[in-house]
């Protein structure tokens, strides 16, 4: 039970607000992006800066409540948001900072990708991310960051230079390479245990224009244009970066009405080489058969980067399931051609990331992310917005990857987890994982912060 004479001096000492059952907007406060989720926290403090954020992990230790961090909201297993406990709500820490002689940006805890993406590309540089702009700077940043840039620029978290934090002692301190470098290895893959970030300082690329979109054949040719996929994007240069996806055609326009609500299978493309080789370099794709759809074309980069977010608003039902993949058999192959035969709603999905090319240049043990010699980030992903189909979208999910998870490499991305438990988190950092316990030790060892994929001090 949390006392109410310090709720009372909380609040008073706060630039921000606190939102608590009763109060208007207290529904609204607590949902996050997954319809799934629903969470009835005992406080929510909407920090207004750096200062709130400190006095809230105080007030969360000292009342020894349980603590939830909120960046974007977009966790799938609701990991900003708890049962009667406190979160603290980064998303007024807002504003991003373009620094073009240094090509750096530095960015608060509670801003989403397509606030950073608007803000770079005026400056003609981007950061590689996530594929879609509602999703938070924190989280996707603290579990390693996969997007359309991996190929080209590496995960977001091999662009991290620096972060501000907030520990669980209420201590503010910086980690980069220089200062605190145990931290900095760990928030580099390591989520959020070890402390809240209140602002990022990323290196930025010069990404203004990219020859990039999607590409779409029909679903039963999903063996053959995996196996032509398989081939081409382990031996591609590290300009062209290229997901494969099953998926449905959505049921409006842009597609052409004779293809919509057809399930097809598909790349996304993002080539970032010179603008004069971009056709050249697509002849092949091209040639090899010729696709159901076309979209690929010179686009600015936060077009593409948004380019998901109408077919995914927040809300909807969502269920994932995923893996790390070294090698794409062909009898893998049949099972993703049987089983995205069987996607039950339309806005369900299962895509393969490449995370060769330049994420691989960086050693399994550089930073908590255990799985760099593999060449995939598979997910499978139930969604729907009827709460009536959540069975369904489980079902397949859960069918789909106990099929394919035989023929992965053990551990899984922990952005594209749900709860699964202790052991799946330690297969994930794999060797990792006793370094980060360490860590975790030293600077939480009451593991305060223990609403993520929890690390248990060591
Ligand atoms: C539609 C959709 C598309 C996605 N696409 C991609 C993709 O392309 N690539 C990819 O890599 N991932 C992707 N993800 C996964 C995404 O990276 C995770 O869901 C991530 O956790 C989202 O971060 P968030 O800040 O929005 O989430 P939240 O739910 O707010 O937080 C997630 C976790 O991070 C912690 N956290 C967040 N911010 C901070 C902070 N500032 N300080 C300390 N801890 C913090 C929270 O405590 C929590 O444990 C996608 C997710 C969705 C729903």
């Amino acid at each position: 039970m949390v006392n109410e004479a310090a709720v009372t001096g909380f609040k008073a000492s706060l630039r921000g607000d606190v939102v608590q059952p009763g109060d208007p907007g207290y529904d609204e406060a607590r949902k996050v992006y997954n319809g799934m989720i629903d969470r009835r926290p005992r406080l929510i403090v909407r920090c207004a800066d750096t200062a709130d954020v400190i006095t809230a992990v105080n007030f969360g230790r000292e009342q020894k409540i349980l603590v939830a961090v909120r960046g974007g909201g977009h966790n799938a297993g609701g990991l900003g948001v708890c049962d009667d406990g406190l979160v603290i709500d980064l998303a007024r820490l807002k504003y991003v900072h373009v620094d073009p002689v240094k090509k750096t940006v530095r960015c608060g805890g509670g801003s989403t990708w397509a606030e950073v993406d608007h803000a770079t590309h005026a400056y003609g540089l981007a950061v590689p991310s996530g594929i879609i702009g509602t999703t938070g700077v924190g989280g996707l940043t603290l579990g390693g960051g996969i997007g359309h840039l991996t190929r080209q620029c590496g995960l977001t978290i091999d662009n991290l230079r620096e972060v501000e934090m907030v520990l669980a002692d209420g201590r503010v301190v910086t980690a980069s390479a220089k200062q605190n470098p145990d931290l900095f290895w760990a928030v580099r893959g390591g989520g959020g245990n070890f402390g809240v970030v209140t602002s990022f300082l990323f290196k930025a690329h010069p990404i203004h224009t990219d020859y990039a979109g999607p590409m779409f054949w029909p679903l039963e040719d999903t063996a053959e244009v995996l196996r032509w996929y398989r081939a081409f994007i382990t031996k591609a240069p590290n300009n062209i970066n290229g997901f494969f996806a099953v998926l449905t055609v959505p049921p409006g326009p842009p597609f052409p009405p004779e293809i919509q609500n057809k399930k097809v299978c598909g790349i996304v493309w993002c080539y970032t080489g010179p603008a004069k080789d971009a056709e050249k370099v697509f002849k092949p794709i091209r040639a090899f058969r010729k696709p159901i759809l076309d979209f690929v074309g010179p686009i600015p980069h936060p077009a593409l980067q948004g380019m998901f977010d109408p077919i995914f608003p927040p809300g909807l039902q969502w269920y994932w399931k995923a893996d790390f993949v070294r090698e794409l058999s062909d009898a893998a192959i049949a099972l993703h051609a049987e089983h995205g035969a069987k996607m039950p709603t339309w806005q369900s999905t299962m895509h393969l990331y490449p995370i060769n090319g330049a994420a691989a240049k960086v050693k399994n043990n550089a930073t908590p992310w255990a799985y760099r010699d593999a060449v995939w980030a598979q997910v499978m992903v139930g969604v729907d917005p009827d709460p009536a189909n959540k069975e369904k979208l489980v079902t397949w999910a859960r069918d789909y990857f106990n099929a394919l998870h035989p023929h992965s490499a053990g551990g899984a991305y922990v952005n594209f987890m749900m709860d699964e438990g202790d052991d799946r988190i330690r297969a994930t950092y794999g060797k990792n994982y006793a370094r980060l316990a360490k860590i975790k030790k030293r600077y939480d060892p009451k593991n305060l912060f223990r609403v993520n994929q929890n690390i248990k001090p060591a």
